[in-house]
């Protein structure tokens, strides 16, 4: 990892910034919703990218017909652990089915014709080595949020 002091929105804006054909001939908006720009982290803006990458294009994937993406943008307390930049990432594509839910980290695992089955379970390395974590926050037929989780600083020693 080349780790160095990003701002994750700013990651968020590099990686909106890359796919803003794909986004378009998939016909999705996109809405921002932050309060405020992340504070900074240590973090590899390149592998960063790479995990928004494989959640957006997921999404767009899943909103074959146009949709929404939400991308959200919070300082706080999640899963136990105090100070972590969360990034969640929403659309309001089918869902995914309870019984596949257990596996879609799993390499390989796809439920797409051409899938490689590698995004989420690379997404999930990297988030990982990153001190932080990915999880499927929730999913149903209204929609899909993945959650993303950095830590900003280490707690005490
Ligand atoms: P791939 O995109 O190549 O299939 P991924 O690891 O990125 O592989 O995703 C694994 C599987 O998880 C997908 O094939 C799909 O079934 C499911 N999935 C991931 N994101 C979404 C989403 N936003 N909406 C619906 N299903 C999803
Ligand atoms: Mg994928």
């Amino acid at each position: 990892l080349r780790m160095q002091r990003v701002s994750p929105s700013e990651v968020v804006d590099m990686t909106l910034q890359l796919l803003r054909h794909r986004l378009d001939s998939c016909g999705v908006e996109i809405r921002r919703d932050a309060d405020s720009p992340l504070p900074e982290v240590d973090a590899d803006p390149e592998q960063l990218k790479e995990v928004l990458v494989n959640l957006i294009v997921n999404a767009c994937d899943a909103m074959q017909d146009g949709g929404l993406i939400t991308i959200e943008e919070t300082m706080g307390n999640v899963g136990g652990r105090e100070h972590m930049a969360v990034i969640t990432v929403s659309d309001n594509g089918p869902g995914i089915p309870p019984s596949v839910r257990d596996e879609i980290f799993r390499p390989f695992f796809s439920t797409k014709e051409e899938g490689t089955g590698l995004g989420l379970s690379i997404a999930n390395r990297i988030m990982t080595e990153h001190g932080g974590w990915i999880h499927l926050k929730s999913s149903g037929r209204k929609g899909t949020t993945f959650l993303l989780a950095l830590p900003h600083k280490e707690t005490s020693q």
